[in-house]
């Protein structure tokens, strides 16, 4: 089915009424699943839960997040996703979206309630080489973007691990090792091809829903299933990159060069970025891991200035695995491969962010190491690690220069601070989401003690009971309500899709 622009006008008005049609109760999902079938009929695309392929078709990244759907949806097309959606707005059935599935909390991209859409069959990458373009389909993982473009010496801003799915990192904003050079991933989007509620496939880039376009850069499910991204390429091949270990005695001299970086190097030098993390495994030391990427070979007797205190030896590393390489997925891949499917363990995530400050850096490091300590023992499996990335001057000025301007409110410099764990069993689940609150409140004070708390919260890294969208400033949750009143009058992304981060006041 394919519906006319005046039906999408019509239904967007409201003057089809279907504000109150939102209202009805949810159809039971075993009929959506058998409508479903009947209308892709002998095509293999609806997966009941009896067939040989629904366990692969299921697995998720985290397998504590693995949900029980009734049934799998595995579209072609852009047109399979719009009859879908369709008939699922029309029937009123409980669907979940999924590209990647690397967004661990639990009843994101599944459900057990009703439907996924599993939008693995969606993997075009099409490179146009004279107009600087990729379009790829919104199911891909990074490392098939990758695959493609490496051999022909460009790249685009994508996941620092390949194994993510594009469609979730994108429409969170996307930080990428091109991202001091190039802002966000998600300012790097010239078009969105999207299917919305009502089963329409629109376009939005600079000449048409311009209004479109900037929420979709950071306003992520709330407005439709995008089933297509078309990306800048940057011509980038070799390049240096790798990982630097510093041991536990080692990493107090860290905060003053990553200080310096963050507030000089990334901008006097866009070509370089690390992701400077910090690791406390239960039973282990203390430790840091220092990703590092520059855009162009070095020479690592003699690395740029911005590079050379990380990597020169004068803070002492027990590994230093920086090379010259060739394809800028090269590292992804690598990362990639270690977290494909499926992590054993429960994982949560929280972020906050603060402004630059060498002693605030310090003590939300000793925050974190103290806070977590007593869990070293008392929680089987314990893992934890939090990184401080700075999102700089580059990103807004990339932002302020692209059309469609992004919903994300940063107007100047900031650090994320994000906090990653892991454990084993389902009875600490609690414990461990008391422990991040704990955590977070405490960095939270002390940031605004100094005057340093910056408020944004970076979606990807949200956790589940954040809501990053209400940090993103007053206006543009009046534009996202505004734009979502437009596009989605019935609140079909808000009711139906029961996970995400739904838009606040809809
Ligand atoms: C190992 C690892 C490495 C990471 N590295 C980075 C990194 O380098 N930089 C960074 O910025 N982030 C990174 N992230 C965070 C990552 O960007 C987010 O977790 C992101 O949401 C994952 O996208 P996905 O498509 O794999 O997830 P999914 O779980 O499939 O989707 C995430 C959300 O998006 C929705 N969604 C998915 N597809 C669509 C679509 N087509 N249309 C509408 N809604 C959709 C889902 O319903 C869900 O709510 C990393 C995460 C992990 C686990």
């Amino acid at each position: 089915m394919h519906i006319s622009a005046s039906t999408f006008l019509l239904v967007s008005s409201g003057l089809l009424g279907l504000s109150e049609a939102s209202k009805r109760t949810p159809k039971n999902p075993q009929t959506c699943c058998n409508l479903l079938n009947q209308k892709f009929h002998g095509q293999g695309k609806v997966v009941m839960q009896s067939h040989p392929d629904y366990t692969t078709l299921n697995a998720h990244w985290l397998a504590a997040s693995q949900l029980s759907p009734t049934c799998i949806f595995t579209p072609k097309t852009a047109r399979d996703v719009s009859k879908a959606v369709a008939l699922f707005s029309h029937h009123h059935c409980v669907f979940a979206i999924r590209s990647g599935s690397h967004m661990p909390n639990k009843g994101f991209s599944s459900t057990d309630n009703g439907i996924l859409i599993s939008l693995s069959g969606l993997d075009e990458v099409s490179y146009d080489r004279h107009r600087h373009i990729v379009k790829v389909g919104a199911g891909n993982r990074w490392t098939n973007v990758y695959n493609h473009l490496d051999p022909k010496g460009v790249a685009v801003l994508g996941s620092r691990d390949s194994d993510v799915g594009v469609s979730g990192f994108l429409l969170g904003g996307g930080i990428s090792f091109l991202s001091n050079k190039y802002g966000w991933s998600s300012d790097n989007v010239v078009e969105y091809e999207i299917v919305l509620a009502n089963g329409s496939i629109i376009k939005a880039n600079k000449y048409q829903h311009v209004d479109l376009l900037g929420c979709l850069r950071g306003g992520s499910s709330n407005f439709g299933i995008v089933t297509s991204f078309t990306l800048k390429t940057y011509n980038i091949n070799a390049h240096a990159a790798g990982v630097v270990r510093y041991a536990q005695s080692s990493v107090p001299q860290l905060f003053t060069p990553l200080y310096n970086y963050i507030v000089t190097g990334q901008d006097a030098d866009p070509n370089y970025h690390i992701i400077p993390n910090f690791i406390k495994d239960a039973g282990q030391p203390h430790r840091a891991t220092f990703t590092q990427f520059y855009t162009r070979e070095v020479d690592l007797s003699n690395p740029p200035l911005v590079m050379k205190p990380f990597v020169d030896g004068s803070i002492p590393a027990y590994n230093n695995f920086v090379a010259n390489l060739t394809g800028v997925g090269s590292l992804p891949k690598a990362f990639g491969g270690g977290s494909t499917l499926s992590s054993p363990f429960r994982s949560q995530w929280h972020v906050t962010s603060v402004l630059a400050d060498e002693q605030l850096f310090r003590t939300i490091h000793s925050l974190w190491l103290n806070v977590s300590l007593p869990y070293e023992t008392s929680i089987p499996g314990f893992s934890n690690s939090i990184a401080m990335q700075p999102i700089g001057n580059k990103y807004i000025q990339t932002t302020n220069a692209t059309p469609g301007r992004n919903v994300l409110g940063i107007t100047a410099p900031l650090v994320v601070i994000s906090a990653n764990i892991y454990w084993s069993n389902a009875s600490d689940d609690t414990t461990m989401e008391l422990f991040l609150k704990d955590l977070f409140t405490k960095i939270k004070a002390a940031a605004a003690a100094v005057g340093k708390a910056a408020g944004y919260e970076y979606l990807n890294y949200g956790g589940v009971n954040q809501n990053p969208l209400t940090q993103y400033g007053h206006n543009n949750l009046v534009r996202m309500r505004r734009v979502k009143r437009k596009y989605d009058p019935r609140n079909v992304f808000g009711t139906l899709v029961e996970g995400g981060f739904k838009i606040p006041g809809i």
